[in-house]
């Protein structure tokens, strides 16, 4: 096994998130406006090949998990043949995904035969119409036959619910209860301000976060018992008695978990992110068009892990006034 690189902080680097395409084709409130995002041109998302020689590069430098997100990664064509490319790759171990759900049942059976373990499906609530509204979409039935699909080959389900003040506060219960009669997990994500929006005020201004989100649970559930998490998730999990599985709550925007962080994001066109919250620190793509060898892509990723924020607050200080307004989640991968 390669041993991984650490960051000037003491943090490895083990997991990449690769958003595969800044396409959807839902438009959450939370993520998009209306009318969708200006998408890059085909030419300037990265093509599968690119993917492939980046992700065994930084396999190089210790990565062995990756996440495919997007924009939804199942809008782009042959996905799972890239997948079956990418589980081939030395010291790649893990590969999951992130779903809107969807488009994504009849590739279930693929999911299982590549031997994916788990698969986050986002879900903000149980109920049709509001549903529609959140996503501007009606889709759920898909989104739930994914959802079973996924339970009868035996993947994990982790669910993703984003918690939004004055929408689906409703439906954090029933959502947490799913864990009761059935294996999977239900995490809920504090709302972030990447929705191409400005944003001003810091976390104490967020309605719901996770201090709250877990006080409306107990309410409901009674104590949530803490599970020991692994260095490096950025959930919170909890047991309720009489569940088979967890609840989990994601402080995204109050940023707890950066003193472990582990990961590194590929955006849809190119640019590798060290922290969620930073601008982009490195244009990937110009290195591998403008016929970098790997020795040289090897050397300016691993200085841009090196040398990167030591949390979220730090890396937000230090993006340009200008750019101060984020981007959608889309083109980030979440
Ligand atoms: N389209 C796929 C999906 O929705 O699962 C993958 C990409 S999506 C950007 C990844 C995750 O980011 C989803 O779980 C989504 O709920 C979450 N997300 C998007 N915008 C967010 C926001 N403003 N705050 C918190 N989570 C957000
Ligand atoms: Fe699409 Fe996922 Fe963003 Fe929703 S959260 S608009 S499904 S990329």
């Amino acid at each position: 096994m390669v041993s991984p690189l650490y960051d000037q902080h003491g943090r490895p680097l083990e997991y990449l998130r690769l958003a595969v395409t800044d396409r959807c084709n839902l438009r959450c409130f939370y993520c998009m406006p209306e009318e969708g995002i200006k998408y890059m041109p085909k030419h300037e998302l990265l093509s599968y090949e690119e993917m492939l020689r980046l992700t065994g590069l930084l396999a190089t430098l210790g990565v062995r998990k990756v996440r495919l997100t997007g924009g939804e990664p199942f809008v782009r064509r042959d996905l799972v043949p890239f997948m079956e490319r990418l589980a081939q790759l030395p010291g790649i171990d893990d590969i999951s995904l992130t779903t809107n759900g969807v488009l994504t049942a009849p590739h279930v059976p693929a999911l299982a035969r590549l031997g994916v373990k788990a698969v986050n499906l986002s879900l903000d609530t149980l109920d049709r119409a509001r549903f529609a509204s959140i996503t501007r979409r009606d889709e759920l039935p898909k989104v739930m036959e994914t959802f079973y699909a996924l339970l009868d080959a035996g993947i994990q389900v982790k669910i993703n619910a984003v918690v939004m003040d004055g929408q689906n506060i409703d439906d954090l219960v029933p959502l947490a209860d799913l864990s009761r009669a059935l294996p999977v997990d239900v995490r809920f994500i504090e709302e972030m301000p990447f929705n191409g929006g400005s944003h001003e005020a810091g976390p104490a201004s967020l309605p719901w976060n996770h201090v709250r989100i877990r006080q409306h649970l107990e309410a409901h559930f009674g104590e949530l018992t803490p599970v020991p998490m692994p260095a490096g998730a950025t959930a919170s999990d909890y047991s309720i008695a009489g569940h088979q599985g967890r609840v989990g709550i994601i402080a995204a925007y109050s940023r707890t978990f950066c003193g472990t962080c582990n990961r590194l994001r590929l955006t849809a066109e190119g640019g590798i992110k060290t922290c969620l919250y930073d601008q982009g620190v490195l244009d990937v793509r110009a290195l591998l068009r403008g016929g970098k060898d790997d020795e040289q892509i090897v050397a300016a990723l691993a200085a841009a892990f090196r040398f990167r924020a030591a949390n979220g607050f730090e890396a937000e200080r230090q993006r340009p006034l200008h750019q101060l307004s984020f981007e959608s989640m889309a083109t980030i991968g979440g």
